[in-house]
């Protein structure tokens, strides 16, 4: 099977000599392993992050090894009494056609409730940290107006359906015409707008009259400040990620406005969906059952190919994608 490894650290956006494919033979699994045939792998914006030679709370990725990363499969061999041959399961081993690893760092997924590589969506973990996000600091009330940046990318897009889902008033943003008329008319958003034509803080004018309740940053920089602008009293803002700033090479100046959320009286905390494992059986059970009445649609951008995973990667922080980016290493 082929991998992936990173061959030098990017200074500022990736390219594909940060790459490099390569042919490596698979060990035999040892007792509790398994050896599992990807079908698909993901590609995320937090894989930015590891690619730095910094501290946070995932290890960066070691140059000239394999990255790894959320990926979904078929068991070929099983030497752990929980799976047998022919499961899918879900699991870290992407960035590579083959994985052999720990069982015990898989989970089994059902093919019949939805395609596989919803396992990597709106059924894993960005479904997971759009609904955390939302519900758990959020907190939603039916009537309130929220606002989600990236709006048609996968966390975003969730985000925006579910919000919608609790008798929310729902804004997004996103960074082409296609993906606005897509939010508007897909996704059910009320307003949505690109962010490229014009200030932030003008279009949250037109289209939050009421202002905001709830904002759901994936952004930061300067959405982030004209949210923080057009804030309610008591708003919330969920900080889930900072897009616009994970290429760059100096960090970039805070909101200018941040004595608002004093005087606002406004709650601005930040969350990793892994800390809330617990909860991932609720948001399965309540997730699947949306997608199966049809009140959330599966979304995603497919790229073919492990040669062609760091180009799905370098473009879904360009925003090539629209919902969950995932590179399709084999079918069933
Ligand atoms: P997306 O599917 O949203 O893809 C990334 C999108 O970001 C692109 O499609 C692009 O859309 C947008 N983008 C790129 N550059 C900029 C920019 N300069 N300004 C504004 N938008 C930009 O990715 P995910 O849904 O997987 O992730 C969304 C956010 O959520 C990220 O910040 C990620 O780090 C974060 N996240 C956080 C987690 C947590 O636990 N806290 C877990 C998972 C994700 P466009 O065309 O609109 O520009």
């Amino acid at each position: 099977g082929r991998e992936i490894r990173l061959k030098s650290r990017p200074q500022g956006e990736p390219t594909r000599a940060n790459f490099e494919l390569t042919e490596v033979s698979l060990p035999e699994p040892a007792e509790g392993q398994l050896l599992v045939r990807n079908h698909f792998m993901s590609v995320d914006p937090y894989m930015r992050g590891r690619m730095n030679d910094a501290k946070s709370y995932v290890p960066p990725f070691q140059l000239g090894q394999a990255l790894d990363g959320g990926a979904v499969g078929e068991v070929l061999r099983s030497r752990s009494p929980d799976f047998k041959e022919g499961d899918f399961v879900v699991g870290n081993g992407g960035w590579r056609e083959y994985n052999v690893g720990d069982a015990k760092g898989y989970a089994k997924v059902d093919p019949k409730l939805a395609p596989l590589q919803a396992y990597l969506g709106v059924l894993g973990m960005p479904g997971h940290t759009a609904y955390v996000g939302l519900l758990d600091i959020g907190k939603p009330v039916k009537g309130e107006t929220v606002f989600v940046s990236a709006a048609a990318g996968a966390v975003g897009g969730l985000v925006g359906q579910i919000a919608r889902l609790k008798g929310c008033r729902v804004v997004g943003s996103a960074g082409s015409d296609e993906k606005v008329k897509h939010l508007r008319e897909k996704l059910g958003f009320d307003e949505a707008f690109n962010y490229k034509s014009g200030p932030t803080a003008e279009a949250l004018e037109r289209t939050c009259p009421e202002g905001i309740d709830i904002y759901f940053d994936n952004v930061g920089g300067e959405q982030l400040e004209a949210a923080i602008g057009k804030m309610n009293n008591f708003g919330r803002i969920a900080l889930c990620g900072a897009i616009s700033q994970y290429n760059a090479t100096t960090p970039p100046p805070g909101p200018r406005n941040l004595f608002l959320a004093v005087s606002r009286r406004l709650t601005l905390r930040g969350f990793i969906v892994s800390d809330h494992r617990d909860q991932f059986p609720t948001f399965l059970r309540d997730m699947s059952g949306w997608l199966r009445e049809g009140k959330v649609s599966l979304e995603e951008t497919v790229v073919d190919g492990i040669e062609q995973a760091p180009e799905a990667f370098i473009g879904l922080l360009r925003g090539q994608n629209t919902g969950k980016m995932v590179v399709r290493l084999a079918s069933s």
